[in-house]
């Protein structure tokens, strides 16, 4: 970012993190530091943390954390600029002119050239060009309002339509390639969209960020806008922009640009897709914020019967409850609408069950009864019910199958806990390597200390350098190239350096939008370590060894039981003996 220190430094000291988190989530103070319920994440009790002292925010469950800036980015969903304007805004500041090549800018110059392309998509499937596609649309039953609405058009067929329109109206050839609206070849540039109906795709600012393109004749039938600095297929969602202002509490997910399309033509304006991939968890973490609940109602093939089973575990992980109509008999909800009506459609969802109905139905179906009067169905039967979180839901569960295979149901409620115990051992043999880092967090002692490996190690100090920023000016000189073996935390120690040495260094906002979020979270769960508040300059010392142990890859057990000063003349004699033999 080309943004002056200066301003960003004065964006933080008018945006208090604790004012502008306690606007969105009610914080409780502990101590110096303040608690909430995690805004990112669906949880029952706090661990969400925001540390006036260093300005900066942890999540102790989901693992976010930043500055002031991060939170609002991932609060809102806007990126870093849009974040900037909205704490500038706010706090009456004036964001001085960008440079000319940065970051910000070339956003500037994708969203620019999207609108053009999409004015001359939309231009081309309303001339002759464009008979085909219309009538291809016509077929599909689409209104020329929705057509309108949805902005969509058509690239006709040829190399360089839009490449020659676009250089006509003074677009440079480097922003079409960056956009993805164009490639090179070895003839030169191309037009990626040819012959195929588009499909703009708008963010949540309403910008154009990429497109989709159904083929009309050979090709892929789908295709989308590659990966752009505006354009992320894991994070962008089709028509989030319209479904979040829907008056519904719920979404409807479905598979295709078509089906979004039919569904808001038919008044379902809560109807959004992913763009051809499987949902992410960064997704549903979005949608989480405008719904209470999903209906998933993928395809009824067999990909979409596993897009549907993964989805159900995602929305699951962040706590939102999913709904699967049955549209068997149809391939999409397209066809079951056009089929049967969007009355029948509204009823089937209302008549849906949850993710648990949906499930137990699959296991039914694969587990038949008559084989072994249902062992094997309720063996499964019992784990599916036992992912739920509420105890009613899973005695409801419970009486149900009790009565249907005529089972005591406190056989079954024991059957549910077991499974539920298996499958907690299961959750938590994952969750290894984060209760090992609580540990770590609440009895650090001396001996703990000569246990830690070299990214624990490099995660102190580079906390130490963070939180005492003289450090680095002082070590700086010592430290060999390289010497940070983590990507986060040489990624961490190189910005730092940049803002110590440039006189700019002012905590944790200096290195907002310039480390990556991994670095991001890395960091600010590293900072919020109680113990790094009585340092001495010994564990820098031992910090710095212990990595340069790790480094020069010398035998772990060797060096374990060592104190720091026979740990250097350890290394110094290695050093020689090294020297030794090469000269
Ligand atoms: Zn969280």
């Amino acid at each position: 970012m080309a943004l002056p220190q200066g301003f960003i430094e004065e964006l933080h000291e008018k945006n208090d993190i604790v004012e502008i988190v306690s606007s969105h989530v009610e914080l409780k103070r502990f101590g110096r530091l303040f608690r909430a319920l995690c805004p990112f994440h669906s949880e029952k009790t706090a661990s969400f943390t925001v540390y006036p002292d260093t300005q900066s925010f942890y999540c102790f469950g989901c693992g976010v954390g930043g500055d002031v800036i991060t939170f609002v980015m991932k609060q809102e969903n806007f990126d870093y600029m849009s974040a900037v304007r909205f704490l500038s805004e706010r706090a009456g500041l004036m964001i001085p002119d960008d440079d000319g090549d940065d970051e910000s800018h070339r956003r500037r110059k994708i969203y620019d050239a999207n609108k053009t392309a999409a004015r001359f998509f939309y231009a081309s499937l309303n001339s002759d060009e464009g008979r085909d596609a219309r009538g291809y649309l016509r077929k599909r039953r689409l209104s020329d309002s929705t057509i309108k609405r949805f902005g969509i058009g058509y690239a006709p067929p040829g190399w360089r339509n839009l490449y020659e329109t676009m250089l006509s109206q003074g677009y440079s050839e480097q922003v079409l390639m960056y956009s993805g609206l164009c490639g090179k070849g070895k003839k030169g540039a191309y037009d990626i969209f040819r012959n195929r109906i588009i499909f703009p795709i708008i963010d949540l600012s309403g910008n154009v960020a990429g497109f989709g393109g159904r083929s009309m004749g050979e090709g892929a039938k789908y295709i989308n806008t590659s990966e752009t600095s505006v354009f992320r297929k894991r994070r962008n969602l089709y028509a989030l922009n319209i479904a979040r202002k829907s008056s519904e509490r719920s979404m409807i997910l479905v598979e295709g640009y078509m089906d979004v399309i039919s569904l808001h033509q038919e008044g379902l304006d809560n109807a959004i897709a992913t763009l051809g991939t499987a949902i992410t968890p960064e997704q549903a973490r979005i949608i989480s914020k405008y719904s209470d609940e999903v209906v998933l109602a993928y395809d009824t093939d067999g990909a979409g019967k596993s897009a549907t089973n993964k989805a159900i575990s995602v929305f699951r992980k962040i706590g939102i409850p999913t709904r699967i109509p049955d549209l068997s008999g149809s391939k999409d909800p397209d066809e079951f609408i056009r089929e049967h009506g969007v009355e029948n459609f509204k009823i089937r969802i209302s008549k849906s069950g949850s993710s648990i109905d949906y499930e137990l139905s699959k296991a039914r179906e694969n587990n038949p009864v008559e084989l072994d009067s249902g062992v094997a169905f309720l063996r499964e039967a019992t784990a599916i019910i036992s992912s739920s979180d509420m105890k009613a839901e899973r005695e409801i569960y419970a009486g149900k199958l009790s009565e249907e295979f005529n089972v005591d149901k406190n056989t079954i409620m024991t059957m549910i806990e077991r499974a539920g115990r298996r499958r907690y051992k299961r959750d938590s043999e994952e969750m290894v390597f984060k209760a090992s880092d609580i540990k770590k967090r609440f009895d650090f002692s001396s001996s703990m200390k000569m246990q830690l490996g070299s990214v624990a190690s490099e995660q102190r100090l580079i906390s130490l350098f963070f939180l005492n920023p003289d450090l680095v000016k002082e070590y700086s000189e010592e430290l060999e190239e390289n010497f940070f073996k983590s990507k986060h935390v040489s990624e961490i120690y190189e910005e730092l350096k940049k803002a110590v040495e440039s006189g700019n260094f002012f905590g944790i906002g200096s290195l907002s939008g310039r480390i990556s979020e991994g670095a991001m979270n890395m960091l600010t769960k590293s900072i919020s370590e109680p113990e790094l508040v009585n340092f001495s300059r010994e564990d820098v010392e031992f910090y710095i060894e212990r990595i340069r142990t790790f480094n020069n890859k010398l035998d772990f057990n060797d060096v374990i039981e060592m104190d720091s000063n026979e740990l250097r003349d350890h290394l110094e004699s290695k050093r020689n003996e090294v020297k030794d033999r090469n000269e």
